[in-house]
């Protein structure tokens, strides 16, 4: 059987969906696709935060470990949590307007506004929303703590290189900066 008829089944029996609103934003080949993963598996609500855990294990303290003041569910997280708040008021420039105050839900939608068609916007935001889990990753197991500052420096490291148009550079720099901390 040639591709092409194999295609043709392919295509009569595959299960077809629309494309959901958020596809470019994190579906891209420019992305780092650790970074996608994140933010695909945040938007599907598959992190888990501590009010999930705390269903099947009830002992536990529920407490943000990046504000330390509210307890933690992905929409404390994103995008309620004051320290998240500070992480991305500074990184995101003023006039792209991106300044997510609700859940998760409402600042995805923003971002697909004002961000998705820029391939600037999606490798920050992605890169940001995956350096915010991971932070908070580390600080629930313990290890190094890195401070608003330094993430947001490091963000805007990833930004000022791509502005500058050297995108391979951010991209190594993302990997180096981020990836491993
Ligand atoms: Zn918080």
């Amino acid at each position: 059987m040639d591709r092409y008829k194999v295609k043709l089944i392919w295509e009569h029996f595959r299960h077809k969906e629309e494309d959901k609103p958020w596809f470019k934003l994190i579906w891209q080949p420019i992305l780092i696709a650790k970074n996608s993963l994140i933010s695909w598996l945040i938007t599907l609500n598959r992190i888990s935060t501590f009010d999930k855990i705390q269903k099947w294990q009830p002992e536990i303290v529920n407490r943000c470990p990046l504000c330390l003041g509210h307890e933690e569910s992905r929409d404390h997280l994103f995008f309620a949590c004051s320290f998240v708040q500070e992480v991305i008021e500074a990184v995101f420039p003023p006039s792209w307007g991106y300044l997510p105050r609700g859940g998760w839900g409402a600042g995805l939608q923003e971002a697909v506004i004002k961000l998705q068609d820029c391939c600037v916007g999606r490798v920050l935001w992605n890169a940001t929303i995956s350096a915010i889990w991971r932070e908070r990753c580390s600080r629930v197991y313990g290890k190094k703590i890195v401070e608003a500052e330094d993430l947001i420096a490091n963000l805007k490291q990833i930004m000022e290189a791509m502005m500058l148009g050297n995108l391979k550079f951010s991209l190594a720099v993302e990997k180096r900066k981020l990836w491993f901390m």
